[in-house]
């Protein structure tokens, strides 16, 4: 069995973890299996930093299913060290809201490197996951530099709006800031990255993971491209809401969907992302809410049930109800 996964970082990660499992490969690492998991990424978050290009979801994927990752942040490496942040601060080198690990620090060498030697960022997580044994393809959404920007009011002139790079509003501002518009800059002329397009028509189920809905699988879908063979694809597609009780589970992705004008409710993100088969432009066969939940998305077969991802084996139950609703059989 074929399975595609649209994820962001922390949401995604964990997520992807239950779909390991559900297919009977270990939740960390490498397994045999006959299956076959590929995990299209967020890059709208990627970032220049002190000369170093930072992927946070790609990194996030790669460490949390190689058996990495800090398990309390969600994100990094475990056991990390932070000499290098001191020592960049004691130099006053901006920017200093974000924090970047001596261990992370390794990884981002090596990615920017081969940047500039060449390679394209689909090859060089490959090469990255030469290490980390996922157990997951992990495709970034696109080769090319697509980055999210948000406008707010600019807040040292505030009569004027500004610009800022995700990362900035995110993690300097803690989405505190309202935001105007949220823009995935590049992205027009970006193309999905190679395998993309090819994943999604081979597939046999695609999930959507209870990533940000606007930053995470929504920048997946700005790549041209994407959206089209989503649609195209004879695969059943389904989505697992990232808001319980109308509130995200983790993190700020209220301040994202208010952005886009999109209430922050299991309901109103499974019509934003629609029906595939009664509407022109929409994405989903199924749609998997919380239990006790009772939502209703019009062309969409909605199924409700705990989709609180507090263990392994909690995600993966959830895991086989959205292959279920795809109309597959986990195991
Ligand atoms: P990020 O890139 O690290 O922000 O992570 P993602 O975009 O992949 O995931 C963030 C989203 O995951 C948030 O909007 C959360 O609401 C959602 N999320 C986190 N934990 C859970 C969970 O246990 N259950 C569900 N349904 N959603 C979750
Ligand atoms: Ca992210």
């Amino acid at each position: 069995m074929k399975v595609v996964v649209v994820v962001g970082g922390v949401g995604g990660a964990r997520f992807l973890l239950g779909v390991k499992a559900a297919l009977g490969l270990p939740a960390v690492g490498e397994g045999d299996s006959p299956h076959e998991i590929t995990a299209l990424v967020n890059t709208g978050d990627d970032v220049w930093l002190h000369g170093l290009r930072i992927c946070p979801d790609l990194d996030t994927c790669m460490y949390t299913l190689g058996g990495g990752v800090d398990d309390e942040r969600g994100w990094g490496h475990a056991d990390e060290t932070w000499t290098v942040k001191g020592e960049l601060e004691a130099y006053g080198a901006d920017p200093t809201w974000f924090a970047l690990g001596d261990k992370d620090i390794a990884t981002h060498l090596i990615r920017s490197r081969m940047l500039r030697a060449g390679y394209p960022l689909s090859a060089v997580t490959e090469a990255l996951c030469d290490r980390w044994r996922p157990g997951v393809r992990l495709l970034p959404m696109s080769d090319d530099r697509v980055e999210t920007h948000v406008v707010v009011d600019d807040p040292d002139q505030p009569d004027q709006r500004k610009a800022l790079h995700f990362q900035e509003w995110w993690v300097r501002y803690h989405a505190k800031l309202p935001a105007h518009s949220i823009v995935p800059v590049g992205a027009e002329e970006a193309e999905p990255a190679p395998g993309v397009t090819a994943a999604i028509a081979e597939a046999d189920a695609v999930l959507f993971a209870p990533s940000n809905p606007v930053v995470s699988v929504g920048s997946v879908l700005s790549v041209p491209g994407v959206r089209e063979a989503l649609r195209g694809t004879s695969a059943g597609v389904v989505g697992v809401s990232p808001i319980i009780g109308g509130r995200p589970v983790r993190g700020m992705a209220d301040a994202c969907l208010a952005a886009i004008g999109v209430e922050t409710s299991a309901e109103a993100v499974g019509r934003h992302y629609g029906s595939r088969q009664t509407s022109e432009d929409g994405l989903l066969d199924g749609w998997l809410v919380h239990q006790g939940e009772s939502v209703d998305v019009p062309g969409v077969a909605v199924r409700a049930v705990p989709l609180v991802m507090s263990d392994v084996a909690a995600t993966t139950r959830m895991v086989r109800a959205a292959l279920d609703l795809a109309g597959v059989d986990g195991d």
